[in-house]
């Protein structure tokens, strides 16, 4: 019964990391892209990030000369090109390595020295770049903004209205990108600035305090307690319930429960699927997420839903999860009905399940229940469903 589900969409996306500087900022002998911050070298932080993306097609690391093997052995695989003295040659190098992408690819530049970036921030970047042609994360300017005469004292006031701090990843399609390069004049500080400067418009997308870029030596432990939070998982359980009743219309459709289609004589009545079991699952995550619900994400009024696989709602709260940093940790169902009898159709349903959450079936209860002939699913007017969702989910 376990056919192919489709994901929620994510767009297809190059990355480029850059990890060619000497960090000389930082001071020590190890560059600071490759010192160990908590628990591993700093560079993995944004690898594994870029790496967790659904979208991610394929990744180069720009390296130190003389480091490729190095970096080569942080990754895990082979993806150290050699960089150049600036940021803005090991730009190049990489888009030199990556000629055979067409013009209209999704291209993702990241500093390794912002190890906090989050998975969610990354996408929300290429689909930005995607729809824009040209992307970045930034953070509106809070602090007050002096600039300083040569001595060092504070001289003209500087408004901070408007201006935003921009972060890393940016976005942008291949050809845009590499035209800019090719005209860029040398001494950019960020991409965004070459591609500005060809009149090409940068979509800014909001990004956070926590996307530290690690530059003094100060920055070390605040991207390190910000790390380690991240490691700490809290539980959190949501709940969900749902109800659908008996479609006595002519009608085509199948009964569908838990993702598995069940001969019977009628279906339930729904704008999608109508798969009570997943309804109430989805909403559960939802819950636990405190992230509204079904009906927020996917609305009963948008004729794009009609008929939907509710496997395709069950995955957006599932990526949801996992975009946030989190982990489904077990999830319980109960199907209230008189019909359908369940149990025939049990090991299904669970299959169906731990193929859809990516979850072990220990970690899944499913049960089915009678309302002892009470009730609107006592008189087999309908079903119901109940459904509680842990997860376990970085707070802060
Ligand atoms: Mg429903």
């Amino acid at each position: 019964m376990a056919e192919p589900f489709p994901t929620t969409a994510s767009e297809s996306f190059h990355a480029v990391i850059l990890a060619a500087g000497s960090g000389s900022r930082i001071g020590g002998d190890t560059p600071k892209q490759f010192r160990e911050i908590a628990g591993k070298p700093l560079l993995r932080h944004s690898l594994e990030a870029f790496r967790a993306c659904p979208g991610l097609q394929s990744i180069v690391v720009v390296a130190p000369v003389g480091q490729l093997n190095y970096v080569n052995d942080v990754a895990g695989e082979k993806v150290a090109i050699s960089g150049g003295a600036t940021r803005q040659e090991s730009v190049r190098a990489a888009l030199t390595a990556l000629s055979h992408l067409p013009k209209d690819a999704i291209i993702l530049i990241h500093d390794a020295a912002r190890p906090c970036i989050l998975q969610a921030q990354i996408v929300a970047v290429a689909d930005a770049a995607a729809r824009h042609n040209a992307a970045t994360l930034a953070i509106p300017v809070a602090d007050s903004l002096r600039r300083v005469a040569g001595d060092g004292d504070a001289a003209e006031f500087v408004s901070r209205d408007s201006l935003w701090r921009v972060q890393t990843p940016q976005g942008f399609r291949f050809g845009l990108l590499a035209d800019a390069h090719a005209r860029g004049q040398d001494g950019a500080t960020d991409d965004t600035a070459l591609v500005s400067a060809d009149g090409v418009p940068v979509k800014l997308v909001p990004g956070s305090e926590s996307n530290i870029k690690v530059t003094m030596p100060d920055d070390f432990a605040i991207a390190e307690a910000i790390l380690q939070q991240r490691q700490t998982l809290t539980p959190r359980v949501g709940m969900g319930f749902d109800v659908h009743a008996f479609d006595h219309s002519p009608s085509t459709k199948p009964l569908v429960l838990c993702g598995v289609i069940i001969p019977h004589a009628r279906p339930l009545a729904g704008h999608s699927d109508a798969d009570v079991g997943l309804h109430a699952l989805t909403d559960a995550l939802f819950g636990a997420l405190g992230d509204g619900d079904i009906g927020t994400h996917f609305p009963p009024s948008d004729p794009a839903f009609k008929n939907m696989d509710s496997a395709v709602f069950l995955r957006k709260a599932c990526d949801l999860v996992q975009q946030g940093g989190g982990r489904i940790s077990h999830v319980d169902i109960t199907l209230i009905c008189e019909e359908p009898k369940i149990t025939p159709h049990r090991a299904a349903m669970l299959a169906r399940l731990s193929a859809l959450l990516a979850l072990d079936k220990s970690r899944i209860g499913l049960k089915a229940t009678t309302t002892e002939k009470l009730g609107f699913t006592g008189r087999g007017e309908g079903i119901a469903a109940q459904a509680v969702a842990t997860i376990l989910w970085p707070e802060g």
